[in-house]
C-alpha cells in the first residue's frame, strides 16, 4: 500500500481539473455516509477515520478549486460556507467541548484528493502540533 505520502505525490500529479472521487460520491456513483447535504455543499463521514468524527465536507461545484492554493475573489462564498457548515455539522454531532478544522493542501500537505475539502475532527483531545 502506497503511504501516505506517495498518494500525495501521485494524485498531485493529476490534471488539475480532473474528476476525482469525491466526484463519484457528490453524483451518487459509489455510496458514502452523507450526514449532511444541500445544493452547494456535501458532508460525509471520512472512509479513514483519524479520530471518532471526521468528516470531510466538499463543494458539490469545484470550480476550479482542486485546493485552497487555487482560491480566487469568486471562491469567498463557497470557501464561507464550507466552514459554515463544519460549524453546523459539529453541532449536529455534539463535538460541544471542540474540534478541529484541517485544509491539506498539495504535497507538502498530504492533499490526497484534489476537489478542495474541509477535514472535521472530534471526539477526542488534539494534540499541538499537529504532525
Ligand atoms: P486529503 O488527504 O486529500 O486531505 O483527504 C482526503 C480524504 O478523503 C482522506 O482522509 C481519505 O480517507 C478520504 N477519502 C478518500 N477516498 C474516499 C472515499 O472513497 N470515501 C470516503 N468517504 N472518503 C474518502
Amino acid at each position: 500500500m502506497a503511504s501516505e505520502k506517495e498518494a500525495a505525490l501521485a494524485a498531485a500529479s493529476a490534471p488539475a481539473d480532473s474528476p476525482t472521487i469525491f466526484d463519484k460520491i457528490i453524483n451518487k456513483e459509489i455510496p458514502a455516509n452523507i450526514v449532511f447535504e444541500d445544493e452547494q455543499v456535501l458532508a460525509f463521514r471520512d472512509i479513514n477515520p483519524q479520530a471518532p468524527t471526521h468528516i470531510i465536507i466538499i463543494p458539490k461545484v469545484k470550480d476550479g478549486l482542486t485546493g485552497l492554493s487555487q482560491a480566487e475573489e469568486r471562491h469567498y462564498e463557497i470557501l464561507g460556507r464550507l466552514l459554515h457548515t463544519a460549524k453546523l455539522v459539529a453541532k449536529q454531532e455534539g463535538l460541544d467541548d471542540g474540534f478541529r478544522i484541517v485544509i491539506n493542501d498539495g504535497p507538502k500537505g498530504c492533499q490526497s484528493v484534489y476537489h478542495i475539502h474541509v477535514h472535521l475532527l472530534g471526539g477526542r483531545q488534539m494534540n499541538w502540533p499537529a504532525g
